[in-house]
């Protein structure tokens, strides 16, 4: 137990839930208060570098893997022929590196509002950002509610939103009116994936934001869930949504055969990552 009085520790505490998530620092290595949120890097003793926005984890060098790869191949699978993707926040660059991996695509739009997530991602994840400037990637730094209100109508097969919790600049990427502006955008059998939080701790919210997708016009959605330890419950989802059509699997023989060098996405990954527990299937039948 001595370890624990003399080590430092970042820790974040997450208050509706009576719980909190540490991991033991040696050094804070930079912070900046851009005009939208305050952005830390830490050293870890075990995790790599670890980024901070407003006191939420948002990365670490050892996990963050299981998030991007998650956020992009199941939508990229699932969509017949992805050439089209949006990127909504993502500044740390990694579902973008992820989405790059999928040579059909011939576009990638990353839309982040806070143009300092990406200069500390570069400055301090540079293994994330080994594919910003490939010739299909545009970086762009501006809201991406705007972005997606003035987006040309269906003219996009994949919006990714790696947002922030709805809170603070994330707060309206997570209502009907922004779920409006992607159906629009999206070509006919295009897919919306967002990040939606914990199964355990965000229920209310999985259920409302599922609700608000399916408000919008969505014809069909699907969650998915995996582990992510520097998240609330260390236990996390992704929502596809679905323009026009229902979900009828994935196109598991070309991921299959893809080889696209992922550490945690596979053919039986994404299988069991469809699976719900009971209490997850119940609130969705109610809603
Ligand atoms: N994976 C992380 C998580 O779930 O905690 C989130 C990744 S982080 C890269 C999310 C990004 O969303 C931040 O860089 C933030 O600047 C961006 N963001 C928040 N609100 C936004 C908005 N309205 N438009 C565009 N980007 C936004």
């Amino acid at each position: 137990m001595s370890g624990l009085d003399t080590q430092q520790w970042f820790t974040e505490v997450f208050e509706p839930s009576g719980s909190a998530f540490g991991l033991a620092i040696t050094a804070k290595l930079d912070e900046v208060q851009s005009p939208f949120q305050h952005i830390e890097i830490f050293d870890t003793t075990h995790f790599g570098k670890l980024m901070v926005i407003d006191g939420c984890t948002m990365v670490s060098t050892r996990e963050n893997f299981l998030y991007h790869e998650m956020m992009s191949h199941p939508a990229l699978f699932t969509h017949p022929n992805p050439k089209n993707v949006v990127i909504i926040g993502g500044g740390d660059c990694g579902t973008l590196r992820e989405v790059l991996k999928h040579p059909g695509v011939a576009t990638v739009h990353q839309i982040d509002i806070d143009e300092q997530v990406t200069r500390m991602a570069e400055k301090y994840f540079p293994e994330l950002c080994v594919s910003n400037h490939d010739p299909r990637a545009t970086i762009l730094f501006d809201d991406g509610i705007k972005f997606m209100r003035e987006a040309a109508p269906e003219s996009i097969d994949v919006v990714i939103v790696d947002s922030t919790d709805p809170v603070g600049p994330g707060e309206g990427l997570f209502n009907r009116a922004f779920y409006q502006s992607c159906l629009n955008a999206l070509r006919p059998g295009g897919i919306l994936v967002q990040q939606s939080e914990s199964p355990l701790i965000h229920l209310q919210l999985l259920t409302d934001m599922r609700q608000a997708m399916l408000d919008a016009g969505f014809a069909a959605l699907q969650t998915l869930n995996f582990p992510q330890m520097i998240y609330p419950s260390g236990w996390w989802t992704c929502t596809l949504a679905r323009k026009g059509e229902a979900f009828t699997g994935f196109r598991e023989a070309d991921a299959a055969a893809a080889n696209l060098n992922t550490d945690y996405y596979n053919v039986d990954i994404h299988k069991a990552a469809m699976a719900l527990p009971n209490f997850v299937q119940k609130a969705f039948a109610e809603q």
